[in-house]
């Protein structure tokens, strides 16, 4: 590359482009990681007690879809990753059938500590939690999110969610898309619920990537 190509780009404001994106970028990295050292010291709520370390979240941070579950479980403690046990599994074999790869999205949690024995959070705990989802969404802006299973969902409509009958639905939440569905732990159960949740997932990443 010599002077002169860059001078090109120069006049063309190219340059410039590429440097407003690439700090757009280090600013959202540098957001995530003081929300991470935020809910690594937490004690807002009880559920810290019972954390080895708290869940952040993982994934693209420009993605157009997000996935948000209920709460970290065993190997999600033990690794600080989000979906990694058998769920989380499951989720990615579904992702990777549809012809997409879980990197694609970002991947969260309403609560980033794991309750004991993997109990479901009470409706205060995920409100004590829910702003530090808030902020992880106003840094991605994903277009729609995929909330898996009925904690998810009630933390974001604030009431009961049943979810079977719920599941599915398309509900404007402030500038987003949520999609409603079950969580893949719930699919390890009941295998013949695959297809649904599969069908629900091809939805949100067509609306993700809908115009
Ligand atoms: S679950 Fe959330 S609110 Fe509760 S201690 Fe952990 S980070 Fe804090």
């Amino acid at each position: 590359m010599d002077k002169n190509y860059f001078r090109i780009l120069k006049e063309l404001g190219i340059d410039e482009i590429f440097v407003e994106k690439d700090n757009m970028q280090q600013d959202k990295i540098k957001l995530l990681k003081e929300i991470n050292e935020e809910i690594q010291k937490c004690t807002k709520c009880d559920l810290y007690k019972s954390r080895t370390q708290a869940v952040l979240g993982e994934g693209n941070i420009n993605a157009k879809l997000m996935f948000v579950g209920e709460a970290p479980g065993a190997d999600e403690d033990r690794l600080g990753r989000p979906f990694v046990g058998r769920a989380g599994k499951l989720l990615t074999s579904i992702i990777e059938e549809l012809g997409h790869k879980r990197e694609e999205f970002y991947i969260s949690n309403i609560n980033k500590c794991r309750p004991p024995n993997n109990r479901t959070p009470t409706p205060w705990e995920q409100e004590a939690c829910f702003p530090y989802l808030e902020k992880q969404i106003q840094i991605i802006n994903p277009k729609v999110l995929c909330l898996l299973g009925a904690a998810a969902a009630r933390a974001f409509l604030e009431r009961n969610v049943a979810i079977t009958k719920e599941r599915g639905q398309i509900i404007n939440w402030k500038d987003k898309y949520l999609i409603l569905t079950f969580h893949p732990a719930y699919v390890l159960r009941n295998p013949s619920a695959k297809d649904t949740l599969k069908e629900d997932i091809k939805k949100a990443i067509e609306l993700a990537y809908s115009d």
